[in-house]
């Protein structure tokens, strides 16, 4: 095992049958070891900086059936809406004002918003508010499309790959397949996005050469941001019997992949907020760097149900959340944030 940990801290590099080892061998002294490696490589590329993201929600319509998810197409309890190019931009305008420079514009699958639609906001957005990162998170499209948005003024763009082993991301996405959502994540970081992947921890059927294929499959992507998030059940899904995922497993996974790509950005994403109210300290001490508060108009903002009771906590509540990061030796910073590797 210490050959491992040597190998891990040292290289940032494992085998597949070397994670799958430490996965499934990690006692409580071992895990608090890798934490706090993950926690000083952070500080050590990063500082004490928390890169704050503002999300906007814009529209809960989804054409996917995501077997986990509360939007998806066939839950007809969900009360549908869009937010118009006008509020999207008086809603990036007010946080703007307020100081902020990073949004993240999520959705479900929404072809309401064409082409031609969605790109006349991103050049609005990128004319009016100067010098603003946009972080697109809208699901598969075309190459062609993600062309469309990157030559628009698009930055980034998050879509999680949700768990690398084929069968399992399959029977989770009817209708969708393993092969188009690489396609789409290479797609993308050919076109020149900071790309953001990702997984689930605690899907059915998920063990250890699930997770050590999860984080194999990040290696071999190099995405610029990793989201990783807890399965937390929402009751008119068809997961509805099943049971949320750890938040301390998630806090494990965070650390491996904090290891495995040092320089990534690693929110402490918003499922885990919701399961642990000290998830926001536990995640950054676990190799976080980045946390997403809400932007969305409040009117809005329960419709966005993905998983039940979701803790969100707003942009203007900023001052609260520094104090806490604060607390355990970090600061917020509201201004772009790009990946090391990515200054311009
Ligand atoms: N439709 C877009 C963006 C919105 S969903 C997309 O799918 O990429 C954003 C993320 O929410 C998904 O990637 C998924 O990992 C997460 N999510 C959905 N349902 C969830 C649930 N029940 N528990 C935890 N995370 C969930
Ligand atoms: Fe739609 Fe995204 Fe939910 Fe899947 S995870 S149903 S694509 S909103």
């Amino acid at each position: 095992m210490r050959e491992i940990l040597n190998k891990l801290y040292d290289t940032h590099n494992l085998e597949m049958d070397e994670l799958v080892y430490l996965i499934e061998n990690a006692d409580t002294k071992i895990i608090n070891d890798i934490k706090y490696h993950a926690k000083a490589l952070t500080l050590s590329i990063y500082g004490n900086k928390i890169y704050i993201r503002a999300l906007l929600e814009f529209s809960n319509y989804c054409k996917r059936n995501c077997m986990y998810c509360g939007l998806r197409k066939d839950n007809e309890k969900v009360d549908r809406f869009r937010l118009t190019k006008n509020q999207i931009i008086e809603s990036v305008g007010k946080a703007y004002d307020f100081g902020y420079r990073s949004f993240v514009m999520q959705s479900g699958e929404d072809e309401f918003y064409t082409k031609d639609l969605l790109s006349d906001i991103i050049i609005t957005l990128k004319e009016n508010f100067k010098g603003i990162a946009i972080t697109l998170s809208i699901g598969e499209r075309s190459f062609e499309e993600y062309k469309e948005y990157k030559k628009a003024g698009a930055d980034r763009f998050l879509l999680r790959h949700e768990t690398a082993d084929q069968k399992q991301y399959e029977k989770l996405h009817p209708d969708m397949s393993f092969e188009e959502r690489v396609r789409c994540l290479h797609d993308l970081k050919s076109l020149g996005y900071q790309v953001g992947a990702g997984f689930l921890v605690g899907l059915p059927n998920s063990n250890s050469e699930t997770m050590a294929e999860n984080l194999i499959f990040l290696k071999n992507l190099q995405p610029h941001m990793v989201g990783i998030g807890p399965l937390i059940i929402h009751n008119d899904t068809p997961l509805k019997n099943y049971m949320n995922g750890s938040v301390e497993d998630t806090m494990f996974f965070l650390s491996l992949t904090r290891l495995l790509l040092p320089k990534a950005m690693l929110p402490v994403t918003t499922a885990v907020n919701t399961l642990d109210k000290n998830g926001l300290e536990k995640g950054m001490l676990s190799g976080g760097n980045v946390l997403m508060l809400n932007l969305s108009p409040p009117e809005v903002k329960e419709k966005y149900k993905l998983y039940e009771n979701r803790e969100t906590k707003s942009v203007y509540d900023l001052d609260k959340v520094n104090e806490r990061l604060k607390k355990i030796g970090y600061e917020a910073y509201i201004k772009r944030g790009d990946h090391i590797d990515w200054s311009i």
